[in-house]
């Protein structure tokens, strides 16, 4: 039995807020629930590859039922807006890319000006509020519009990148904490943490 979609509103409550991003993801994982015919995942039969780390992704989790926990959730931070969702059950995968015109720009370009200042902490108070009027507004139309205006749809060939469940752990040479090994580095020969090896990057 096909369970009902979650609501839009269900990815806000997950997420915190509403926001274009939010919208996007939703409308992504929304179509390719409707196109695979696929249940929300409970049993990881349904794999997303999500290629960046922003709001959408929230969407993507709440609406898919794709989690890290569960590993049906790959996050690839390659920056950039491609979804792609895999359906391990029939064998078939759908790929979105973001059209490269900011949406926002392309809906509304006064409110895509406005987001800078608002960014910048330089927006008047009225500034700021005519700015939520205007991006609901633009959520509002992202959540109506034509899918394909949103995004480039294709149905690709169904590739899970691979990841070996068990990691062998080593001892950071610095804090003495242990660490799975393809994560750890090689600093003089020994083994440290990506902490203790200076890398600030977020680890993905
Ligand atoms: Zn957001
Ligand atoms: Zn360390």
């Amino acid at each position: 039995m096909i369970k009902p979609i979650k609501s839009y509103s269900d990815a806000v409550a997950f997420h915190g807020h509403s926001c274009p991003g939010l919208a996007l993801g939703y409308r992504a994982a929304e179509y390719a629930l409707q196109r695979l015919r696929a249940d929300r995942s409970e049993d990881e039969d349904l794999v997303a590859i999500v290629e960046n780390d922003a709001c959408g992704v929230d969407a993507i989790q709440l609406v898919a039922g794709c989690s890290v926990g569960k590993g049906n959730l790959i996050l690839q931070d390659f920056g950039k807006h491609v979804y792609t969702f895999i359906d391990r059950k029939s064998n078939r995968a759908i790929r979105f890319v973001q059209r490269e015109e900011p949406v926002i720009q392309r809906i509304d370009p006064v409110a895509s000006a406005l987001r800078e200042k608002v960014m910048n902490g330089k927006a008047t108070s009225a500034e700021q509020k005519e700015f939520q009027e205007r991006q609901s507004a633009v959520i509002d139309t992202i959540l109506k519009m034509p899918i394909d205006e949103l995004f480039i749809i294709r149905e690709v060939k169904p590739e899970i990148p691979v990841r070996a469940k068990i990691f062998a752990s080593v001892q950071c040479a610095i804090c003495g904490e242990m660490v799975a090994e393809h994560r750890a580095r090689v600093r003089d020969g020994k083994f440290v943490c990506m902490p203790c090896s200076g890398e600030y990057g977020r680890g993905w």
